[in-house]
């Protein structure tokens, strides 16, 4: 019956190695982004619906299909978020914190987005993230584009991936740029999917973030940003650049970048590969200087960027080891007392120790052996008599008599 159970569509038990590249991910950001001034919030995992729907663009994809909201039974209207930018706004806003900038924020947990599962796509996935709320200078931009690619410098598959970079203007550039798409996709309309067509008024910048094939042949002649910038906001890009420069971090410029969601401006990035088929965004984000002001706050500037943790985990290139632990064997049950001591003090000296609770020595001997263990403590009771215990390197297979009061020192 058990079996017939399975994991909802789109989600995923995170077990052994899985969690290891997992956990080795979200330590590894926590730490680079530490050295960066970022603290850890944690905000709920599901939020009024509002605090998305409003925010990310009622054209965007996942306000339009990929959102998880329902009806509490108290009948207010809620969503597991699907990312998590709008909720860290919504802490800042409604904790007060939009007088004490800036905020540097690290935060790592589940997002869920009703999409069609495959290799690197999920309906529950996890993301890290990082925002820096506050600084409206490109230097702010180019820091957090830098803390992102340590972070892939120090899981070790900065190699694998590629910056792709863009801007997406301030509101002006952004305007007449609208108007210049509106213009070349009003063309080829006929050619356009029924999700372009609907966004050809609303949000036309959305088209060239499509996934349609037909669309992106389009997309490919369309007019690039680059044309329509004003001054300012082609000052604020070529800041950024030579910061980028400074921090050492290489990119490449790319026109077509838009970003997913709608509160975007000026800065926008993409950290690629090539190693995860059609999944091939690891890291993404850019400037967000509305939103704050959208979640009911005083207009604020920020930038920030998000990873999915299993595109991270599937490029690390050796799984982290499983961790290497001690074995305590007592043999026979007047050793069980003495074994359980040796057990604990090994546990507050800081060295994992298990202990199988049943077995003759074969049986636990096997068990260590299968582990992995890389030592048992063996305790008889002729050896307890005399102060010490037997202790077997399971590498080597090297075995000495060490005092009990010695072996947390020996093992160490
Ligand atoms: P994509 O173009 O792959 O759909 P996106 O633009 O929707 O990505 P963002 O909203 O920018 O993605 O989220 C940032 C990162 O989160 C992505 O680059 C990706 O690594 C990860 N991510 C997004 N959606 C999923 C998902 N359904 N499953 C796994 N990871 C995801
Ligand atoms: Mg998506």
């Amino acid at each position: 019956m058990a079996s017939e159970l399975q994991p909802a569509r789109g989600t995923h038990d995170l077990i052994g190695e899985d969690q290891r590249r997992h956990s080795h991910v979200v330590d590894t950001a926590r730490r680079v982004a530490a050295g960066y001034g970022f603290d850890e919030w944690t905000t709920p995992i599901f939020e009024d619906t509002r605090v998305f729907s409003r925010t990310l663009g009622e054209t965007s994809d996942v306000v339009m299909k990929e959102m998880y909201s329902f009806e509490d039974r108290g009948g207010d209207p809620i969503t597991l978020r699907p990312e998590g930018t709008a909720g860290v706004c919504r802490a800042l806003v409604t904790n007060g914190l939009t007088q004490s900038l800036p905020q540097k924020v690290f935060y790592a947990g589940p997002m869920f987005r009703y999409e069609r599962p495959q290799k690197g796509r999920y309906r529950q996935f996890h993301q890290i993230g990082i925002e820096l709320v506050g600084p409206s200078e490109p230097l702010a931009d180019a820091e957090v584009i830098a803390c992102g690619w340590d972070i892939l410098q120090a899981l070790g598959i900065a190699g694998d991936t590629v910056l792709e970079i863009n801007t997406l203007g301030d509101k002006a550039s952004r305007q007449a740029y609208r108007d210049a798409l509106v213009a070349y996709f009003t063309q080829h309309q006929a050619a356009l999917s029924a999700d372009s067509l609907a966004r050809l008024d609303r949000n036309p910048m959305r088209i060239l973030d499509s996934k349609d094939d037909a669309d992106r042949r389009i997309v490919a002649d369309a007019p690039t940003i680059s044309g329509y910038l004003t001054a300012e906001a082609a000052a604020f890009y070529a800041r950024l650049k030579t910061h980028l420069e400074r921090f050492g971090v290489p990119f490449r410029e790319n026109p077509r970048i838009v970003r997913g969601l709608d509160y975007y401006g000026h800065t926008a990035f993409e950290f690629i590969t090539g190693k995860l088929g059609a999944q091939g965004t690891v890291m993404a984000g850019g400037r967000y200087d509305g939103l704050v002001e959208e979640m009911g706050g005083p207009p604020t500037p920020a930038v920030g960027w998000a990873a999915g943790i299993e595109r991270l985990a599937m490029l690390l290139d050796a799984p982290p080891p499983a961790p290497a632990t001690v074995v305590v064997v007592p043999v026979g049950d007047s050793a069980e007392a003495a074994a359980l001591d040796v057990m604990q003090n090994l546990r507050h000296a800081g060295i994992r120790a298990e202990m199988a609770y049943r077995g003759n020595l074969r049986r636990r001997m096997e068990r260590a052996n299968r582990i992995g263990a890389r030592a048992a403590v063996i305790l008889g009771d002729d050896d307890i008599s005399r102060g010490v215990a037997q202790v077997k390197n399971l590498a080597t297979g090297e075995q000495e008599a060490v005092a009990l009061a010695e072996i947390a020192a020996h093992l160490r």
